[in-house]
């Protein structure tokens, strides 16, 4: 049995029909015999939205209360992503981030990870339940909700994953992995099966938005294997891997199906 941290991004969960679409998700790889650990973003433009707000209320809004601000975002996902997994028959809980134990510093806005004590998450896989972290926040040492910087929810599926010793952590966005050039300018790219954490961190750095930065480090550092891929399909996306690690080593990695059967190859990706 393998334990598998899913991560979806905003797009993946942008409604409640796509909601109900990846709680289907969750529990089809879950009832496959693996234990699931979701970490899941805010809802579509959430966060965006909540920034607006606060700044027509103040150009200079305190960081301590746009933290408190913006860490909502991703308790609504969750804990309707946790509702809707229940109406399809399995059960789970959902954690803020300070639940799940993230301990940041107190950077505002930007804050690191010292520490990922999951303790709540482990006690509810081994209740056989699926459990889901709020992504891109924590607690600091004061006791404060932080957040980690846009798009840091990939980080967080990463430390969670790390600190759970999972077999792989597979990123959801709405492209199908990684691919050698932008489709829509390069009819000739193709999607890069799988690449090392070298290779992608040159292709963060150089401006590719995939996963953030900071993520792809992470996952270097504690050589956890990801796997970055569509949840609007259930084709292989792009591996990336510690060197040396064989690609059939990965758990979940889905088939190709033929293309006519599926939604057209994506490489844009509408996420932040
Ligand atoms: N919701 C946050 C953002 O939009 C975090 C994330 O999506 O990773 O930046
Ligand atoms: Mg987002």
């Amino acid at each position: 049995m393998a334990l598998i941290v899913q991560k979806y991004g905003g797009s993946s969960v942008a409604d409640v029909d796509s909601i109900k679409r990846v709680a289907r998700r969750i529990i089809e790889t879950k009832r496959k015999g693996n234990d699931v650990a979701v970490v899941v973003s805010a809802m579509g433009d959430t966060t965006d939205d909540l920034i607006d707000q606060a700044m027509s209320l103040n150009s200079r809004p305190p960081g301590r209360e746009m933290d408190m601000l913006l860490t909502a975002g991703e308790r609504i996902s969750m804990s309707l992503l946790a509702m809707s997994i229940y109406a399809q028959g399995e059960s789970a809980n959902s954690f803020t981030g300070a639940q799940a134990g993230f301990m940041t510093d107190t950077k505002f806005g930007a804050a690191h990870i010292r520490a990922v004590k999951p303790d709540r998450v482990l006690k509810t896989i081994n209740q056989g339940k699926i459990a889901i972290v709020a992504g891109f926040q924590g607690i600091n040492s004061d006791g404060d909700s932080t957040t980690l910087g846009r798009g840091g929810s990939d980080t967080s599926a990463v430390a969670l994953a790390a600190a759970l010793n999972a077999d792989v952590c597979e990123i959801y966005t709405d492209v199908d992995g990684v691919f050698t050039a932008d489709p829509r300018i390069v009819p000739t790219a193709r999607r890069i099966p799988s690449v090392s954490y070298e290779s992608m961190l040159e292709l963060a750095a150089s401006g590719a938005k995939i996963l953030a930065l900071r993520c792809v480090e992470y996952a270097r550092r504690f050589e956890m294997p990801i796997h970055v891929r569509s949840s609007f399909s259930s084709r292989p996306g792009t591996l990336i891997l510690p060197e040396g690690v064989d690609t059939s080593s990965i758990p979940n990695v889905g088939t190709d199906t033929p293309r006519a059967a599926m939604p057209a190859p994506r490489a844009a990706s509408n996420e932040r």
